[in-house]
């Protein structure tokens, strides 16, 4: 075995880095957030009404539990279109609950009972969610491990919505994003934020994030400060800063945004040739598609954004 003589040149040069100026430990971990993305995919589809979803509603409980400072369960029922009646859960994990300057972080936890992506043929079975559903919800509960080992000066609450994505998003509208409607006319007291940042679709390999255009045109602030520190954060490459290139979409935010909330959409909705990806709403949002460091580089910026304060 040979000791490669580079690394020996190159050593003091690499001490000199972890010295003064150097930034500071990396307090988000990708790799564990990505083991509960997993977690999610393994407990199968998580319809409202399903066994998946009940597993993963009892999992999601004792986690928060036992990191947040409180947590808050909004239990309802919603009465369908079609006349089914689903038990939702909304999960509120809050952090510095006294706090009167707050930030809310939401995803959604469920996911789509059927495949029906305008440009997918196949058997419309329901979609597995490592992406839409699993990604946001894991960069949500490596946020609430961090929080619990160092606490946050600001108020922070995490929202875990339920029934997103059950209906037909034109045909249907009661029928999608339910949990986002349910917690905007239902907000706890003393917990308005100063803004509020939807994590979406934020595990696909490639990812590549442009500003969400309902987002620009509602808080174009929330934009431009979450751009911005994801650049002072070294991510300038999957937070890419281009206004007017991104998607314009029926998404959580909007829920929040009807009650004067500054709620804006962090989402990766593309195809391969840049306007939207393939396997969105189809059997195929699988792990495969996932990465522990694309959920790094949001929890990063997540996290960046806390600690502004
Ligand atoms: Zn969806």
């Amino acid at each position: 075995m040979k000791w490669p003589s580079t690394a020996l040149r190159f050593l003091p040069l690499l001490l000199a880095a972890c010295g003064e100026g150097a930034p500071p430990p990396r307090e988000f971990d990708g790799p564990s957030a990505f083991r509960y993305l997993e977690q999610q995919v393994a407990f199968g589809y998580r319809i409202p009404g399903s066994t998946g979803h009940a597993a993963q509603a009892a999992w999601l409980d004792s986690l928060l539990r036992e990191r947040a400072d409180t947590l808050v369960v909004q239990r309802w029922r919603h009465v369908t279109q079609k006349g089914d009646s689903l038990a939702l859960s909304n999960f509120i994990a809050r952090f510095n609950p006294a706090a009167t300057e707050r930030v809310l972080f939401l995803a959604h936890w469920d996911t789509r009972p059927i495949s029906d992506n305008p440009r997918y043929n196949g058997p419309r079975t329901p979609v597995p969610g490592a992406n839409d559903g699993a990604s946001g919800t894991a960069v949500l509960l490596g946020i609430a491990d961090v929080l619990k080992k160092a606490p946050a000066r600001v108020g922070v609450d995490l929202l875990f919505v339920d029934g997103e994505d059950y209906g037909n998003f034109e045909l249907a509208k009661n029928d999608v994003l339910i949990g986002s409607r349910y917690y905007a006319q239902h907000q706890l007291p003393g917990s308005r934020p100063l803004y509020a940042v939807l994590f979406d679709m934020v595990g696909d390999k490639d990812l590549k994030l442009l500003p969400e255009n309902q987002s620009l045109l509602a808080a174009p602030e929330v934009v431009d400060l979450v751009w911005r520190v994801a650049k002072e954060a070294g991510h300038a490459a999957v937070f890419v800063d281009s206004p007017g290139a991104g998607p314009t979409l029926i998404d959580d935010h909007a829920e929040l945004q009807k009650v004067g909330i500054r709620a804006i959409d962090v989402v990766d909705f593309k195809y391969p040739d840049g306007t939207q990806n393939l396997y969105w709403h189809t059997p195929a949002d699988t792990l495969d598609k996932v990465s522990a460091q694309s959920l790094q580089v949001v929890g990063d910026v997540a996290l960046a954004l806390i600690r502004r304060h």
